[in-house]
């Protein structure tokens, strides 16, 4: 960029968002370097850096209208007051025109910029009365939108009954003989370990064991096929004990789930991630798997024949 001489009129760059407005300025010093002193029409001194400043050739002052057209060099523009600038701010006040003789007229959202504000009116919105006011006479209040309670209308609640069982803070109902209802997989991942399904749970817990066939069951493993014989005829011995099913479908999982939901009386015997999360949600129940080829329990303090975790 060129250097500017002293006495040079520049444009100002405005140093706000509000404005656009390239000013009119005078250059009165030149501070060593890339900035500069300029001054305004009311004489206010400003230092500007050379980047915001734009070299004009225009004079400040309307009167000089003709040499501009002239091109009269800068040193005669230079001794212009830049008092008679057009500028917005004294526009209200006197009439300025540009240099081609149009009348200069400020934008309309400027015309009360500078004067003090009339304040918003929110206090009057907040001494409205309410229309639903008690104060007000009922034939003109507005009715409220809240229903009176309907008494007759008895409201139906499906809520769980927590079982008479759990009164304490352990099942009652559970104490040996213990039964375990047991899960198709259980008696599969029982095979593969090697463990006899009896004698396994008498050793977990120390107290009698009758594991429980229940017909879903049965039916599962029936409907693995030949594969899975060993397992069906495993679950055929008298020591197991064969529980009816009366209810719809033969979803075992659903069967135990629905079992255990009933009677507190029982501890579920499974290796299913799925299932044992479902009985994780009824308190009371204890759950049986296999782990470190031996059968663990939890929610069951007192089995000592437990691996310990
Ligand atoms: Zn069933």
């Amino acid at each position: 960029m060129p250097p500017l001489n002293v006495g040079d009129t520049v444009r100002c760059e405005p140093n706000t968002h509000r404005t656009n407005q390239w000013k009119c300025r005078k250059v009165v010093a030149d501070l060593a370097g890339r900035s500069y002193e300029v001054e305004t029409e009311d004489g206010g001194k400003y230092h500007r850096n050379r980047r915001h400043l734009r070299q004009s050739k225009e004079t400040p002052t309307v009167a000089d209208d003709m040499e501009i057209e002239n091109h009269i060099p800068a040193e005669t523009t230079m001794t212009a007051t830049p008092a008679a600038e057009p500028t917005v701010e004294g526009a209200a006040e006197q009439q300025t025109t540009t240099r081609s003789g149009r009348t200069v007229r400020p934008p309309a959202h400027l015309k009360d910029y500078g004067k003090s504000r009339s304040t918003p009116k929110f206090a009057e919105m907040k001494r409205r009365i309410n229309p639903r006011d008690s104060r007000i006479n009922k034939k003109d209040r507005r009715k409220s939108k809240k229903k009176s309670k309907d008494n007759s209308k008895i409201v139906e609640r499906q809520v769980p009954k927590v079982s008479s069982a759990l009164f304490f803070q352990y099942n009652t109902q559970l104490g040996p003989p213990y039964y375990v209802l047991v899960d198709t997989n259980f008696v599969n991942f029982s095979i593969k370990n090697k463990l006899d399904i009896v004698q396994s749970m008498m050793d977990c817990l120390y107290a009698k064991c009758v594991p429980c066939i229940t017909d879903c069951v049965m039916g599962e493993l029936e409907k693995l096929g030949p594969k899975y014989r060993v397992a069906l005829r495993l679950v055929k011995d008298p020591r197991f004990e064969r529980l009816p099913c009366m209810h719809k479908g033969t979803y075992a999982d659903d069967c135990l789930v629905a079992r255990v939901n009933q009677h507190k009386c029982y501890i579920v015997a499974t290796n299913d991630k799925d299932l044992k999360r479902r009985l994780r949600r009824i308190p009371g129940v204890p759950i049986m798997y296999i782990r470190q080829h031996r059968y663990s329990i939890e929610r069951m303090p007192d089995a000592f024949g437990a691996p310990k975790v």
